[in-house]
């Protein structure tokens, strides 16, 4: 259940989660993200240790279950502070893909699958995954899909190929989208979604993809993946069958919100780094480039984009919690593509302003210029987002016209 949380308890929140990042995790985040997932891992178990003992445990998650039960605009506030690191979201185990699992565990889950499935995740004892997009097979139009499940008997028998499974590598489980329906006339009950155990034979990670020179490894990685007729137990459907869109479509608006948060929270620490090198890096005797024109001019443009972003952020935030999603699917799609540009704009920036040392390894921005191209992509690309904001205006000019 979620609770009603008075503003200045939420800002409390948010304080001590902003001194926490800022003291413990900015100043090793550049190193981590360069460790092995192995050593990596090691640090951060000891950063979660120290949320859970500070109270601030999976802030997203229903109070019933151990969560904080913020509010869609309270996460999203806090959200913003956990991106300025790489690391901040795991650390509060409200990280991307486990806290959509989450969310839908919660939502369409068995009790059964909530103890054996939801309970461990938001203990942070073990990982997931979602796997959905298929090489074959355009993501944009997730109609299209060849993986499949068919019953047999008490169980179902998957079979598929898939990639873009993030952290699939070393999770515990994995929730597949696959056919079980391909015959019903209506093609968005032709798909469920299925809980399939990393250890089930047939199950193969076949590599970490390496995005932009990286395959990452363990949380921080990409996987494609063959199910070999993996064969589960029927009762691993979650919701029911031919529930497979309408539960994807619950998980993408909450979750658009969270992205969009993390990546300003990218943006504010990037905005911080390109400010504060600017007035410190000498043209000239004395003269800082912070005393350029060009410069002082990308700082106010950004500023304002970055304030903009964030404002359509929480109202989008907002009104799925006055709402629900249904109604804020324009409001989603607008921020989904409109904060993904600042974010590589604002990347893009502060790396120039670096110079050479923009590109290096020495600082994250190089990281997250990698990591982060994606975010146009990732959750519908901007095309598919603007088309549907088109679409939604242009309904009202058609039905004016005579011709809807
Ligand atoms: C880093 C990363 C992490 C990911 N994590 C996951 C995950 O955990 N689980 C999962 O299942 N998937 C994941 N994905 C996959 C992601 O959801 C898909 O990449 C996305 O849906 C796009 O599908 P696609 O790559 O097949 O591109 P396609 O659908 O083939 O589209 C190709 C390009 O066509 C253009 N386009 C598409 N539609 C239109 C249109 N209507 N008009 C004009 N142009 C258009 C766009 O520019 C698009 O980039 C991840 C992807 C990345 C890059």
């Amino acid at each position: 259940m979620t609770r009603h949380m008075p503003m200045e308890e939420t800002d409390h929140i948010l304080a001590r989660a902003e001194s926490f990042i800022k003291e413990k995790v900015l100043p090793i985040d550049n190193d981590l993200v360069s460790m092995t997932w192995d050593k990596a891992s090691i640090v951060l178990e000891g950063l979660r240790d120290e949320v859970r003992s500070l109270g601030l445990w999976a802030p997203q998650m229903h109070t019933e279950y151990g969560g904080l039960g913020l509010t869609h605009e309270q996460h999203g506030r806090l959200s913003g502070i956990l991106g300025m690191s790489p690391a901040g979201h795991y650390i509060f185990n409200c990280q991307a893909p486990d806290a959509g699992n989450m969310e839908i565990l919660h939502e369409f889950g068995t009790e059964k699958q909530k103890s054996t499935y939801l309970l461990p995740l938001v203990k942070g004892q073990i990982r997931s995954c979602f796997s959905m997009t298929e090489p074959g097979n355009a993501g944009s139009n997730p109609l299209m899909m060849d993986t499949v499940a068919v019953r047999e008997g008490d169980e179902w028998v998957i079979s598929g190929h898939k990639w873009f499974t993030s952290s699939a590598d070393g999770a515990m489980f994995a929730i597949v989208m696959a056919v079980t329906d391909p015959e019903n006339p209506n093609p968005y009950k032709r798909a469920s979604q299925i809980i399939v155990p990393a250890d089930t034979p047939g199950f193969q990670l076949v590599r970490n993809i390496p995005v932009m020179g990286e395959a990452g490894g363990g949380y921080f990685s990409h996987a494609e993946i063959r199910y070999d007729r993996c064969r589960v137990p029927y009762e691993n459907i979650l919701g029911g069958e031919g529930e497979g869109f309408a539960i994807a479509q619950s998980r993408l608006g909450p979750g658009r919100i969270h992205h969009c948060m993390r990546w300003l929270g990218i943006c504010e620490r990037a905005f911080d780094m390109m400010c504060s090198y600017a007035v410190q890096r000498m043209m000239s005797p004395g003269k800082p480039l912070a005393e350029k024109q060009a410069i002082q001019i990308w700082i106010a443009e950004l500023r304002a984009e970055i304030n903009a972003a964030r404002m359509l952020v929480l109202d989008a935030a907002r009104k799925i919690d006055q709402k629900g999603q249904e109604q804020a699917r324009v409001e989603i799609s607008i921020i989904k593509f409109y904060v993904a540009n600042v974010l590589q704009k604002t990347l893009d920036r502060a790396i120039q302003v670096h110079g050479a040392l923009g590109v290096t390894d020495d600082i994250i921005l190089g990281w997250w210029y990698r990591h982060e191209r994606a975010a146009r992509i990732y959750d519908g690309p901007d095309e598919t987002h603007k088309v549907r904001v088109a679409k939604e205006i242009l309904k009202k000019y058609t039905k004016h016209s005579g011709h809807g």
